[in-house]
């Protein structure tokens, strides 16, 4: 189905795309494939899309053992004893249990009757947003929107979650935490942000919100007409964003710009929004839809058959049940809708074979019950027809295909980057044992030792040295 296009102007719209081969290549109809623009290694290109990084530091200077668990790597197999070694901010090997074949200097951490996973990752927070009513006269400080911010991310790391894509915040706070924690200047997960949320007027992310207050919040960009629409997702590529998030209120016109420009850019597109805006979304080509919001089979079937993937993020609306008894008032959730019919929603997707990553969406002081709703979303997955290692795959090798960082995230493979999970037990066949995070390694760094948040000293820098008389 289609939207506001006539068959006259669909027709003429096709005969454009078969006559011009320009159109062909500047109109992809998905993001191309970023990674090589993000590695400080490629060579210089002229390729737009390239983004020159900064190298930062390639882990600590060390080879580390983590000795006497079970290792559940992320790529479906089941989990086997063995032998994780680690060299400086990359998975060296995996050993069976009796080698020892490492270096003498290496340091040996011993992860006895402990189960050894990729790192967790979420795919739907927002670090900078307030939490409870006494915190609102604060909330427009970009200083307090960071120390939010970096209070979540503390939570998030002892919760074993080691990378977070943020779907909308405030200002350049996610943009500059992301090179902190590159940079191991702050403990943290890595962040992926897509910078502001782009809305249509009225959309979602700005209803129940004085229009003062968006602006203060600076984290929704609302926007009018497909040139704007391209404007707001050039603002946020301008800023480094590694994804565009839309909400929902936008014309068929409108949706197809933001796309095509994001695709441009060489940035994949998320969508939070409900029932024909996620029809003209998939059908426009984005590449992801967030929340367990409805939509007709027939969309299901073109998701699938685009290979659009999910975020469902069942658990803020159980959450807004359980505590807010509905969910009331939004002009952008203007129908019913119950847990039943969220499991159900999550339940076909799962049926109809497309791909269903994780993420969590806690706002307010939500996140202050971590672990345990990053767990029961994992939980609403086995419900709906995942095994328990099924639901720890999607929460790490799938989201990282998500995020285009498969080739490095996801799972414990040599040569992939040390981000990595020690719980006591076996979350794989208990996910309760997700919640006994002993140990956390993000880029070869040990950032949470014991349960808790681990920051090393640091290495005192040498004074300058007095000039030669
Ligand atoms: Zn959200």
């Amino acid at each position: 189905m289609s939207f506001g296009l006539t068959a006259k102007t669909r027709n003429a719209v096709l005969l454009v795309a078969i006559l011009s081969p320009c159109l062909c290549v500047t109109g992809q109809e998905r993001a191309q494939d970023r990674r090589k623009f993000l590695d400080p290694a490629t060579p210089v290109s002229d390729d737009p899309r390239r983004i020159p990084v900064k190298p930062g530091p390639r882990g600590p200077d060390r080879v580390l053992v983590l000795r006497g668990g079970r290792i559940f790597d992320g790529t479906g197999k089941a989990a086997r004893e063995g032998t994780l070694v680690i060299e400086r901010n990359k998975i060296l090997k995996i050993l069976p249990p009796a080698s020892t074949d490492w270096p003498k200097n290496a340091e040996v951490v011993e992860v006895t009757a402990k189960t050894i996973l990729p790192g967790l990752i979420d795919l739907h927070t927002h670090l900078t947003y307030p939490l409870t009513e006494g915190d609102v006269q604060h909330a427009p400080s970009e200083a307090e929107a960071t120390l939010r911010a970096v209070e979540k991310l503390r939570y998030f790391l002892e919760s074993g979650v080691t990378s977070v894509r943020d779907v909308g915040s405030q200002g350049d706070v996610t943009f500059r935490l992301k090179e902190w924690v590159r940079d191991n200047r702050l403990a943290g997960p890595r962040v992926f942000p897509a910078g502001q949320f782009i809305t249509g007027e009225g959309g979602h992310s700005t209803e129940n919100t004085p229009d003062e207050w968006i602006k203060w919040m600076g984290a929704t960009r609302i926007a009018t007409g497909p040139d704007d629409w391209r404007l707001a997702v050039r603002e946020q590529f301008h800023k480094g964003a590694d994804v565009i998030k839309l909400g929902s209120h936008f014309s068929v016109e409108e949706v197809k710009a933001a796309v095509q420009e994001a695709h441009e850019l060489g940035l994949k597109v998320t969508v939070d929004a409900e029932t024909f805006y996620i029809q003209r979304a998939v059908e426009a080509g984005v590449d992801t839809i967030e929340h367990p919001l409805p939509r007709t089979d027939e969309t299901i079937q073109l998701m699938a058959k685009k290979g659009v993937a999910a975020d469902p993020t069942l658990i803020p609306y159980q959450i807004i049940f359980d505590e807010w008894g509905g969910y009331f008032g939004s002009t952008s959730r203007r129908f019913t809708f119950s847990n039943e019919a969220n499991m159900g929603m999550l339940g076909r997707l799962k049926r109809a074979g497309v791909k269903c990553g994780v993420g969590t969406d806690l706002i307010l002081h939500w996140y202050r019950y971590l672990p345990g709703p990053y767990i029961r979303e994992l939980k609403n997955f086995v419900a709906a027809g995942w095994s328990v290692p099924e639901a720890l795959v999607a929460a790490t090798k799938t989201n990282s295909e998500i995020l285009d960082m498969d080739d490095r995230l996801g799972t414990l493979e040599p040569d992939k980057l040390a981000d990595v999970l020690v719980a006591d037990g076996r979350p794989d066949e208990n996910l309760e044992d997700l919640a006994k995070v002993d140990l956390v390694i993000r880029d070869g760094y040990i950032v949470v030792q014991g349960g808790k948040v681990a920051i090393a000293k640091h290495t005192p820098a040498p004074p300058p040295k007095k000039p030669e008389p």
